[in-house]
């Protein structure tokens, strides 16, 4: 598949692929465009047709014509490698084309029923006054082509037959279940030559409102259907819970309900420019936010969120706003959901409606639809929900109940990255159980946190590679100034002799680039021939690559402000050796911290004797 990959890559230009999906304009030997995957307002886009790259500098991510198709359609890589293999016009050699036209019949099959569906709802008034009731305007209706499942065991399968499909392909597809399957459950299994008959067939889906299910490229790939109860309503709520109120597609080859998210194929363009993705329960809620004008809410069906969920979700937004129900059952499982989250490095925060309502009934009202947005925009923080459950959790006036809130809380402290937000909420924690400070932190001491804590197995983790293989790296800011600096002394070798002084203030991970730099004394030297007879590696070779086309957009924006070159260096230099050493300094005023129990004062004293040092070096 590599040779392949790069048999494409060379049949294929750059310009070419990405112009498809942008208004590219050429910028000196570049071409730059307004970021497709951040909002903004001057073109920070860069692709190198020399370089056959492209290099977003506002949010820092780039890659080949490879990772701009994955990102730009939100696909994985295989899939990606199809769509380019088409366009050079290349067969790609592990293409089963059998599986192939399998998935698409299923998914024909799909798209047919919901056709068959969807007529059948607008000729059931009854249905249709309900949805009605529950808030949906006809517009979102037809939009998201809800539909209808007749009160009847066979109208689908039959007409599904006369379009032509196998009874062995709408069973597959899960549409109908096979009655003869079910009648000898006890019996024999069934021969495998004994052939399927049409009328052994039954529809799964019997008097209920179906909603489509789509996949990321906007497939029906299976349904979920809601019991509707109309004239001859069940009695009971354990008759509802025996037939179940809400029930999807089985698994099938096209359809995991751990990895549809319902709406993602309508929002999916808009949720990297938001500020969070809004994740609901249920298509109602879904659409009912959608009748309101918002766009970055995506909703599970029938399904907790999954790690497979989150790391989609992950490709376009860090943040997310959890809009879940919030009765003591739907906080308990919240909890569970928003521990996974942090664990998967979201920063989330909680919708909150008043006295704990239901999202879609909540928009039902006028108060609902007037004060949706700010309310979003008033989430509230992980940790203030977790405060307020805390103190629900028992009495403070009692021994144990601070014990037990406490205990509650520090295990959610504990799990904080940051360090003043750790103090911060043990402060509150502590005023609030009127314990000193000092017993709380040691309690907050004794809790281990191993992702055992967290109580999760992913099976899914292989799966995830792909997507995580692209989520940008943790750059610090000294790596972020040292990066810009030798983006300057990669396109003006000469002056490198500028940085002389300041070469141990590079981070480590550029080191590699700074012994290139001594050894070369123009801009020749760099070229990509040079380097591949000095056996520099590829990834060194790329690295310099992509500080080529940094240093053009750098300069660019420089020349637009009328700033010298020179004295950008000189500034920079500066500001790394500044950055690095307050590193340095944070790190050992750490260690002397730590020591102080130990009273090993010899080593106290080296480390303090370091600090005043490197303190003389900062303000030299
Ligand atoms: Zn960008």
């Amino acid at each position: 598949m590599e040779s392949q990959k790069e048999e494409i890559k060379n049949k294929l230009d750059i310009v070419e692929v990405i112009g498809e999906y942008l208004k590219l304009q050429k910028s000196g030997t570049n071409y730059q465009a307004l970021c497709p995957f951040h909002k903004e307002k001057t073109p920070s886009f860069f692709v190198s047709p020399s370089r056959q790259i492209w290099h977003c500098f506002g949010c820092n991510t780039g890659g080949d014509i490879f990772t701009f198709v994955m990102k730009i359609e939100n696909i994985d890589f295989r899939e990606a490698l199809e769509i380019l293999a088409k366009k050079a016009g290349i067969k790609l050699t592990y293409e089963n084309p059998q599986a192939r036209s399998q998935k698409q019949k299923l998914i024909n099959i799909n798209k047919e029923a919901a056709i068959f569906f969807e007529n059948n709802l607008w000729r059931n008034k009854e249905v249709i006054e309900y949805l009605h009731r529950r808030g949906l305007k006809d517009e979102t209706i037809r939009e998201f082509h809800l539909g209808w499942a007749l009160d009847d065991w066979r109208s689908l399968s039959n007409y599904l037959i006369k379009k032509e499909f196998k009874p062995e392909e709408i069973i597959a597809n899960g549409l109908a279940i096979n009655r003869r399957e079910i009648a000898e459950i006890n019996a024999k299994p069934q021969a495998e030559s004994c052939k399927l008959k049409d009328t052994d067939l039954y529809d799964r889906f019997r008097s209920r409102i179906i909603f489509p299910l789509e996949d990321q490229s906007g497939n029906f790939v299976g349904f979920t259907a809601r019991i509707f109860q109309g004239k001859n309503p069940l009695k009971t709520i354990k008759d509802i819970e025996r037939v179940g109120k809400y029930i999807n597609t089985p698994q099938t080859e096209i359809f995991d309900k751990g990895k549809v998210l319902y709406g993602l194929s309508r929002t999916k363009k808009n949720l990297h420019m938001e500020e969070a993705i809004i994740v609901v329960e249920g298509q109602m809620d879904f659409l009912a936010l959608w009748q309101e004008g918002i766009r970055n809410a995506v909703a599970t069906s029938g399904t907790a969120l999954t790690s497979y969920h989150l790391a989609l979700l992950k490709k376009y937004n860090d943040n997310l706003i959890l809009g879940f129900d919030m009765d003591e059952a739907g906080e308990k499982a919240a909890e569970k959901t928003i521990d996974l989250v942090l664990f998967k490095g979201f920063n989330v925060k909680i919708l909150r409606l008043p006295e704990g309502k239901d999202l879609a009934e909540y928009l039902l009202t006028d108060q609902g639809k007037n004060s949706i947005k700010e309310l979003i925009k008033k989430s509230e923080p992980i940790m203030s929900f977790y405060f307020e459950r805390a103190k629900k959790h028992s009495d403070k006036k009692t021994v144990e109940g601070k014990k037990t809130i406490a205990a509650f809380f520090l295990s959610k402290i504990k799990k904080l990255n940051n360090a003043l937000e750790k103090a911060f909420w043990l402060e509150r924690l502590s005023r609030y159980l009127e314990i000193p400070l000092a017993a709380l932190e040691e309690e907050l001491k004794k809790i281990s946190l191993n992702n055992e804590a967290y109580g999760y197995n992913d099976e899914n983790e292989d799966n995830l590679k792909v997507i995580n293989d692209f989520l940008a790296p943790f750059e610090s800011r000294a790596e972020k100034i040292a990066d810009r600096l030798l983006a300057f002394f990669v396109k003006f070798p000469k002056k490198f002799e500028l940085a002389i002084n300041y070469l141990k203030y590079f981070p480590s991970s550029f080191q590699n680039i700074i012994e290139i730099l001594k050894s070369v004394s123009s801009e020749k030297d760099l070229a990509e021939e040079n380097l591949k007879k000095l056996n520099i590696s590829d990834e060194i070779i790329n690295k310099i690559s992509l500080l080529n086309l940094k240093a053009d957009y750098e300069i660019e924006i420089l020349d637009k402000f009328n700033v010298n070159i020179d004295e950008e260096l000189k500034k920079g230099l500066i500001e790394l050796k500044q950055e690095m050493l307050k590193k340095e300094m944070e790190a050992i005023g750490f260690q002397i911290k730590n020591l102080e129990k130990s009273r090993d004062n010899k080593k106290i004293k080296e480390l303090l004797e370091k600090f005043t040092q490197l303190s003389k070096e900062l303000i030299k």
